[in-house]
């Protein structure tokens, strides 16, 4: 269904026909995390690090600094971000095998405007307790920034006690990769200083709230991912994230028959995704080519990881 939608006739972004479908994609992204109109969904046409960029851009106020929880190449990549737009940020980091400890956010949070944090590091598929983070940072007096790119619709969040929420249509949402979106309380984009000219979260939330939109947003990925929207409805957020753990459940018992070893303790692993060591004496691509030829696909680590 996702696919067959991304095959429309062609429809013009300027007419009232693409409006009605970004005020649905809006209204649906609203409605399946259970969030009020306090609350702004802005689509933005671009992979899910636009998306978490725009965030990082939009939610610290001008001359004031970012902290950035960073256990792996996505908070890294946060950091990364900062620095690129001369946003003053400090890090508070652990091991990219330990989950990110909120008591030492809290230890060092006082002073800064803003908290980022991953909600699921998909460096290793470790889940962050990102409610307790959520929670020192507001008792700290500083907003929080989630990237939740590859977590919403996989592993539980509680969006609405976030200030800003990155995702995307791509991974759990299961539409197509090309829209992305952030969830922005309205209060957060008041202060909202202008950084870019493209990822600009306050022009593109009033263009969107006003039926109206800055550039050309990708239109077949963009009834797509309605689809997609429609199908989670149907579905059941709470029974797609059982969907998820359920598999990930089936397939861990396999691997642990065959006798492979987790790189993280599964405790700590999010339901979509698992990171396993080599088997002994293999390399990656042999295991890689043989898997794609029964019709799998394994993704190899990232940095460090990638010969483990
Ligand atoms: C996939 C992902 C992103 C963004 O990736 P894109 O390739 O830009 O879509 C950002 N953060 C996390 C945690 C991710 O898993």
């Amino acid at each position: 269904r996702v696919r067959l939608a991304a095959a429309i006739e062609p429809m013009c972004h300027r007419e009232p026909e693409y409006f009605d479908l970004q005020d649905e994609v809006r209204a649906r992204l609203l409605g399946l995390f259970g969030l009020s109109r306090e609350v702004a969904p802005v689509l933005i046409a671009g992979s899910g690090t636009s998306a978490v960029e725009a965030m990082i851009l939009a939610g610290v106020p001008a001359g004031k600094k970012l902290l950035v929880v960073n256990n792996g190449v996505y908070g890294d990549r946060i950091a990364r971000m900062a620095a690129t737009h001369g946003i003053p940020f400090e890090e508070v980091k652990f091991s990219w095998d330990t989950v990110a400890d909120p008591e030492a956010v809290a230890k060092k949070a006082k002073g800064f405007a803003a908290v980022a944090a991953i909600h699921h590091e998909t460096t290793t598929g470790l889940l962050n307790p990102i409610g307790e983070i959520a929670k020192v940072a507001h008792d700290a007096g500083a907003r929080i920034l989630v990237d939740s790119v590859s977590g919403l619709a996989g592993d539980a969040i509680d969006v609405a006690q976030m200030d800003l929420v990155a995702g995307t249509a791509g991974k759990c949402l299961q539409g197509l990769p090309g829209v992305s979106f952030v969830f922005a309380k309205r209060d957060a984009l008041r202060d909202a200083p202008k950084r870019s000219v493209y990822l600009d979260l306050g022009e593109l939330a009033s263009k969107q709230d006003a039926r109206n939109t800055p550039f050309t947003p990708v239109v077949p990925i963009m009834n797509a991912f309605r689809e997609a929207l429609l199908e989670a409805q149907e579905e059941g957020l709470e029974k797609r994230l059982a969907r998820y753990r359920e598999t990930a459940a089936f397939l861990r018992a396999g691997y642990e028959r065959m006798g492979l070893q987790y790189w993280l303790p599964h405790r700590r692993l999010s339901n979509t995704l698992t990171t396993l060591r080599l088997p002994k004496g293999r390399t990656y691509p042999q295991v890689h080519d043989a898997l794609k030829k029964e019709g799998f696909v394994i993704y190899a680590g990232q940095g460090a990881l990638e010969k483990e």
